[in-house]
């Protein structure tokens, strides 16, 4: 547990929060500001930052659950598609340096814009970026 961290606390029902699933190594639970009905956030019970530092088993387990909250999305909310989302890192706009995964279900119409944009110019960078990758 880390000190100050609000998911922490979250983890350890200091802070109350609108939980949907909980396991030995999860929780789940509403976005206090969500973007749309049935967002959620996936995050470990146990303290990490972010995906640098996550164990490869943890995050592997994330991702199946936030496969079944995607399930869920559909299921009970007609979800028609779902965005996963992580930030990871300031460069990258993480706010809570918790891990979390965002589920976000989307709908025909809803007018959120959740995906990227891409950049003509970073196109010429294609070939020396795989050679910096793979040397
Ligand atoms: P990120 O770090 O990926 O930018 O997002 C952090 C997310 O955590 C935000 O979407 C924010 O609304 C959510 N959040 C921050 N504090 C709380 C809280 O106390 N409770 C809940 N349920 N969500 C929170
Ligand atoms: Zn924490």
């Amino acid at each position: 547990m880390m000190e100050g961290c609000i998911f922490c606390r979250i983890v350890k029902e200091e802070i109350p929060c609108h939980q949907i699933y909980e396991d030995d190594l999860v929780k789940v639970f509403l976005d206090v500001n969500p973007v749309a009905d049935g967002h959620t956030l996936v995050i470990p019970k146990t303290h990490y930052m972010n995906i640098f530092d996550v164990p490869e088993k943890l995050a592997s387990h994330i991702n199946v659950i936030c496969k079944r909250m995607a399930l869920l999305c559909q299921d009970k909310l007609g979800a028609e598609g779902v965005n996963v989302l992580n930030a990871s890192g300031e460069s990258a706009q993480q706010t809570v340096f918790h891990l979390h995964y965002h589920v976000v279900p989307r709908f025909k119409g809803d007018k959120l814009d959740l995906w990227f944009h891409s950049d003509s110019e970073k196109k010429n960078n294609v070939r020396m970026v795989k050679e910096k990758l793979l040397e």
